[in-house]
């Protein structure tokens, strides 16, 4: 593999360039050097992928679950032999540690081994019937050719759900990873293709992203449509997605409440907190951004969780003692400088960071705000960057009403030794994942997934795979 490939389109099991050439820079954003180029498809390039979707599906799901499962335990083998080729490409192109792109290229293998099984327990039922003779039966199916939106933060991660659960489920799918971080998710794809997986099953697309959606997702070949991203854009495919009546899955943005307790071990949830806020430089949907302290050890906290913070050594993510690289691009600078900006103004104080290190690469200083308050911008609008905002809280009811004050339902953190504050807040928080006293977010075995302005659907657990399969009913009388 060279240092970083020129990233091409797959269409009707080829790996080819766009009808004209048409091409678009990659970054690297620890040196904002270009470091590559990715192929920018043409509508003729759509029209060739959803016409290798149908042909896929309609031969893809006549292959046994138990087959499936066989090539996708291929691709997850292939996927682990070559974490480490893996991994340099996504430092390179999305800017993490090395250390957490391994992380995510080995939990991607989990993944598709998860769903290969998943695939495989697709069960209906027997439903007893009111009169002798007739079976009633349900039959899960899948939903036909899906079209995947994801995004640069987890370059594998978010297109290795979609892709698994797909597959597995006997759909095919046409995959639009992200532009500015191609490279990586377009190995994982490789993984699948020389496993097994026919070449019409899986297409990839790359383009303008507004482009390749208003088209695959009204078109009648598409059966199902996921995405995963902002809030705002989740919004439009959605109602897009509704006017055609496709099958959806929303992962969008969120805003999480991170809730401590005088009761809480007080290092041990600053020192978690900290590395949950900083990994992957916050760039993260789960990410935790409020931090609502109890009065009595909110002092103690805010000063760990400062020195976890400064001790955090940012850098190019190539570099091996590295523990928070780059945003992933140039535009998140100006946001995150405005939120502080807009912090001080309306009387916090930026207690460490808060400015943008260096001139050359997108680093962005690990920043605590303390001193939070619900009028800030930070407060209301995910940061997605390295921004942990500080607020001190009196009692259950009032940090209940705060964690629920945003339409965003994603994630919540809580530490607290108190069974009943943590049954209370387990009943009390609207949002699709609450992880208590630890981080145990994201397995391959448990839901991902949020409520309201959040999105709708799971992405892991037992229930995910449903959202590929359709329901067909049959009754026969016995004659
Ligand atoms: P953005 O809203 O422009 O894009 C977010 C993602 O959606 C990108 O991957 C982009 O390629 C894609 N996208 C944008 N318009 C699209 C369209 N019309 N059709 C299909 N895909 C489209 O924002 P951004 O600057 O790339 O990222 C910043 C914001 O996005 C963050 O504030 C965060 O809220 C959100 N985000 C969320 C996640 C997540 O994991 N839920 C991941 C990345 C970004």
């Amino acid at each position: 593999m060279a240092e970083y490939p020129h990233v091409q389109l797959h269409i009707a099991g080829q790996w080819r360039d766009a009808t004209g050439g048409r091409t678009i820079p990659v970054l690297n954003p620890a040196t904002e050097e270009v470091i590559g180029t990715v192929a920018h498809c043409t509508r003729e390039d759509m029209d060739a992928a959803l016409a290798a979707a149908e042909r896929g599906f309609a031969a893809w799901r006549r292959v046994s679950p138990y087959e499936r499962a066989k090539v996708m335990r291929r691709a997850a083998e292939l996927l682990r032999s070559r974490v480490d080729a893996i991994a340099r490409l996504m430092t390179l192109e999305q800017g993490k540690p090395l250390a957490e792109a391994r992380l995510e290229v080995l939990a991607g293998a989990d993944l598709i081994e998860w769903f290969a099984e998943e695939g495989r327990r697709t069960y209906g039922q027997v439903i007893p019937a009111r009169a002798e003779g007739i079976y009633q039966l349900t039959i899960k199916e899948p939903v036909g050719p899906v079209a995947a939106f994801t995004p640069w933060n987890f370059p594998i991660n978010q297109v290795v759900r979609k892709l698994s659960m797909a597959v597995a489920a006997g759909c095919s799918i046409i995959v639009k990873p992200p532009e500015e971080t191609p490279a990586s998710p377009v190995e994982l794809i490789k993984c699948f293709l020389e496993a097994g997986v026919p070449g019409d099953v899986i297409s990839v697309l790359f383009g303008t992203p507004a482009e390749v959606s208003s088209y695959l997702i009204p078109h009648p070949v598409i059966r199902k449509v996921t995405f995963t991203g902002s809030t705002a854009v989740g919004k439009m495919l959605a109602a897009l997605a509704g006017q055609h009546m496709k099958r959806v899955t929303m992962e969008l943005g969120g805003h999480a409440p991170a809730m401590v307790f005088e009761d809480a071990d007080v290092e041990h949830a600053a020192k978690t907190l900290a590395f949950a806020k900083f990994r992957n430089a916050g760039q993260v949907c789960v990410s935790p951004t409020r931090f609502l302290v109890q009065e009595k050890v909110y002092d103690r906290f805010v000063a760990s969780f400062i020195a976890h913070a400064q001790a955090i050594k940012v850098g190019d993510g190539l570099a091996p003692d590295t523990q928070m690289g780059p945003m992933a691009n140039e535009r998140r600078i100006p946001v995150m400088e405005a939120m502080v900006a807009d912090a001080r103004q309306k009387g916090g104080e930026v207690a460490t960071g808060g400015s943008r290190i260096g001139n050359k690469g997108y680093f962005f200083a690990p920043t605590v705000i303390t001193g939070a308050h619900a009028g800030m911008r930070g407060m209301n609008e995910e940061p997605f960057g390295p921004i942990a905002f500080m607020r001190p809280f009196k009692d259950l009811e009032e940090v209940l009403a705060e964690a629920n004050r945003l339409p965003y339902g994603l994630a919540s953190y809580a530490f607290t030794t108190s069974a009943r504050t943590a049954q209370k807040l387990a009943a009390g928080v609207e949002v699709g994942m609450m992880t208590i006293n630890h981080l145990g977010l994201a397995l391959p075995e448990v839901p991902f997934g949020g409520v309201r302005d959040s999105g709708y659907g799971t992405e892991g657990g037992s229930e995910a795979i449903e959202a590929y399969l359709n329901t067909k009913f049959v009754t026969q009388l016995g004659l």
